[in-house]
């Protein structure tokens, strides 16, 4: 896990979380900041982005999640299916969005991507 929070990160983080850029600017000074526990969150918010668009392919999105933090395949992959439960789910092939339920039923596809 590399352990350099980037200023973009530091400004993505500020966004998703609403904590001011400047307190947690502070806190890495400090060196009181789970990198961790950010580089998480930044990974999840990416994941849910990319794979809301359904451009990119669920394997391209892990591994350039992967390069981008400098973390390992698995990180990011239990990070991404950690998944808070309240997210939406989307198809891993087509990228329709399908319910938790139906999500691990289909191993993360939709009933016409399962069928295929
Ligand atoms: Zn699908």
């Amino acid at each position: 896990m590399g352990k350099e929070i980037s200023e973009a990160e530091l400004a993505a983080l500020s966004g998703i979380t609403g904590i001011d850029k400047s307190i947690i600017s502070k806190i890495r000074h400090f060196q009181i900041l789970d990198t961790a526990a950010c580089k998480k969150i930044l990974i999840r918010e990416e994941y849910l982005r990319y794979a809301g668009n359904g451009n990119i392919r669920e394997k391209g999105i892990l591994q350039l999640l992967s390069e981008k933090y400098h973390v390992s395949r698995s990180l990011v992959e239990q990070v991404v299916y950690n998944k808070d439960t309240n997210k939406q789910m989307y198809c891993k092939c087509c990228g329709t969005q399908v319910s938790k339920y139906k999500y691990k039923k289909n191993k993360g596809f939709c009933d016409i991507c399962k069928s295929k």
